[in-house]
């Protein structure tokens, strides 16, 4: 079935979600959603305006009292109603998101279960908040009695992209609503209709009004605005360097906290005891998952050269043999890029290489003739200097180079602008780690594939961002720790 099918579900997308209510947006123009794999207009959605950015925070900032004052372990027990509400609306949420986005159904639903257990893992973390709260700081002085109390920062701006939709979302607004914050959340204009859906879900959760606004919209008109309102205390975005720079000059003005999560070039290693079919594995996961839309995707390979022929071998028969097409078919292995203007990117790069005389060697896999696909493919023995093997593709090239070392490998890895992820392959556990102690990277994987459990932590050194998504680091990006101290005795001398 269509998931754009599903009865009452609209076609014009005018309103905005503010205050646990759909209001006419206050924007002009609409903008086209598109379903990557057929090219058509599957949704119109509203452009949004300053004024609607106006509305949500002032419901925000109404709901800030109210909330931060509700008791953790019931803001918890909010969070867990969010995930039972996606739970109940999966396999409907799952075709939704593979048609708005075009990935697989394996991966949207993987996309789903991530999110749900990311709001179940700060339901949990909500109440663990409450319980330390007012506890004796560890080492006081003598005649002094200290308490640490954790309160939320205040009305968050959460700003997402389109290639992770619900999971980008989730992983900022579940620690922000636990922490005690109430948001107002622009998801991508590209992907706006799951997250249609979560707005219905956190009605129905009964959160209060105002705690959760969301509102459609592009860059310019909400995402800029939401931005710039003095009324956003904390700013939390995801998505590319040249936007990431431009919030974090808005987030300045008032000396606002900023959390970004931004671009990567990251590296996957390949030493020379590795296991050739292990390694292929790893390393087409890397750059095909999500078409090769992932921040984190391993798109520079670093491989011993003494294996390097086997390898590329393997990899090009992968990339070959992958099942490009609808992303609704179950034996789909990759689907479209998100969009025109993305494959368009992704092209750009192709032909930028090909002017520079690098050509890939990989027989394109066949895909259907409509639709934003874009076929992997795998570049032998990239130069250092070009834009293949500096810039973020976001999209299925591998860039190749050979090696001679562990250390050359880790030389070479670590020379990027960015620092978000890493994935090393080596014959033994132990030696992967021992390499992956000494790449720049916020997440290194030894002989895995690329995991973020909620749990964990997600985010990047150098150009890749500031601060740090999931776990404990996650919640804290969203509170301010507050000691009160006190005299055990009448007076201090
Ligand atoms: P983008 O930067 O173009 O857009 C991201 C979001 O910002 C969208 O919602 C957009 O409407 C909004 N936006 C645009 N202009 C704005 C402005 N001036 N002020 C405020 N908001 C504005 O990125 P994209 O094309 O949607 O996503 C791809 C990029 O996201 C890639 O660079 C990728 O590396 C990055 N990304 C990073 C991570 C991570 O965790 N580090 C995860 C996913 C994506």
């Amino acid at each position: 079935m269509n998931a754009f099918s599903t009865p009452g579900f609209p076609h014009t997308l005018d309103e905005q979600f503010i205050d646990n209510a759909w209001q006419s947006g206050r924007g002009e123009a609409l903008l086209e959603v598109t379903n990557p794999f057929e090219g058509r207009v599957i949704a119109r959605v509203t452009r949004g305006a300053a004024e609607d950015v106006d509305a949500a925070v002032a419901a925000a900032r109404r709901a800030l009292p109210g909330w931060r004052a509700t008791p953790e372990a019931r803001r918890g027990e909010y969070l867990a109603a969010i995930a039972d509400g996606l739970e109940a609306r999966r396999e409907s949420l799952v075709a939704l998101s593979s048609l708005n986005n075009g990935k697989p159904l394996a991966e949207a639903r993987q996309d789903l279960d991530d999110a749900i257990a990311c709001y179940r893992y700060y339901a949990e973390a909500a109440r663990a908040l409450g319980e330390r709260q007012g506890q004796h700081e560890p080492g006081e002085l003598e005649g002094l009695s200290v308490r640490r109390y954790w309160e939320p920062v205040g009305v968050a701006g959460l700003i997402t992209p389109w290639n992770f939709p619900l999971v980008s979302s989730a992983w900022k607004i579940a620690p922000a609503l636990a922490a005690g914050c109430t948001v107002v959340f622009k998801p991508s204009e590209v992907t706006p209709l799951p997250e249609r859906v979560l707005a219905e879900v956190v009605l129905e959760a009964g959160v209060p009004a105002g705690v959760f606004n969301l509102l459609f919209g592009d860059g310019a008109n909400v995402g800029a605005a939401l931005g710039d309102h003095p009324g956003v205390d904390k700013l939390s975005f995801t998505g590319s360097n040249a936007v990431g720079e431009a919030v974090m000059r808005a987030a300045a003005s008032g000396t606002r906290p900023v959390s970004l999560e931004l671009g990567g070039k990251s590296p996957i290693i390949v030493t020379d005891d590795a296991d050739l079919d292990r390694a292929c594995e790893l390393v087409i996961n890397g750059i095909c998952y999500n078409a090769g839309q992932m921040c984190s995707a391993t798109s520079r390979l670093l491989v011993h050269e003494r294996i390097s022929e086997a390898l590329f071998e393997r990899i090009d028969c992968a990339m070959q043999a992958l099942r490009l097409g609808d992303p609704s078919a179950p034996e789909t292995d990759m689907g479209p890029v998100v969009s025109a203007a993305q494959r368009e990117r992704i092209e750009a790069f192709i032909a930028r290489a090909g002017e520079a005389g690098l050509e890939s060697q990989t027989t394109l896999a066949p895909h259907p003739a409509n639709g934003f696909f874009v076929a992997p493919r795998l570049y032998r023995d990239v130069p250092l200097e070009s834009a293949l093997w500096r810039e973020e593709i976001f999209g299925p090239l591998l860039c190749a180079r050979r090696v001679t070392s562990d250390d050359e490998a880790v030389a070479l890895a670590n020379d990027s602008d960015f620092g978000l992820a890493a994935t090393v392959v080596a014959g033994s556990d132990e030696r992967g780690e021992a390499i992956a102690r000494w790449l720049e990277a916020g997440n290194v994987w030894c002989n895995t594939d690329q995991i973020a459990p909620p749990q964990g932590s997600w985010g990047g050194m150098k150009r890749s961002g500031i601060g740090r998504e999931l776990g404990p680091a996650g919640l804290e990006a969203y509170l301010e720790l507050k000691r009160i101290s006190r005299s055990r005795r009448w007076h201090i001398r």
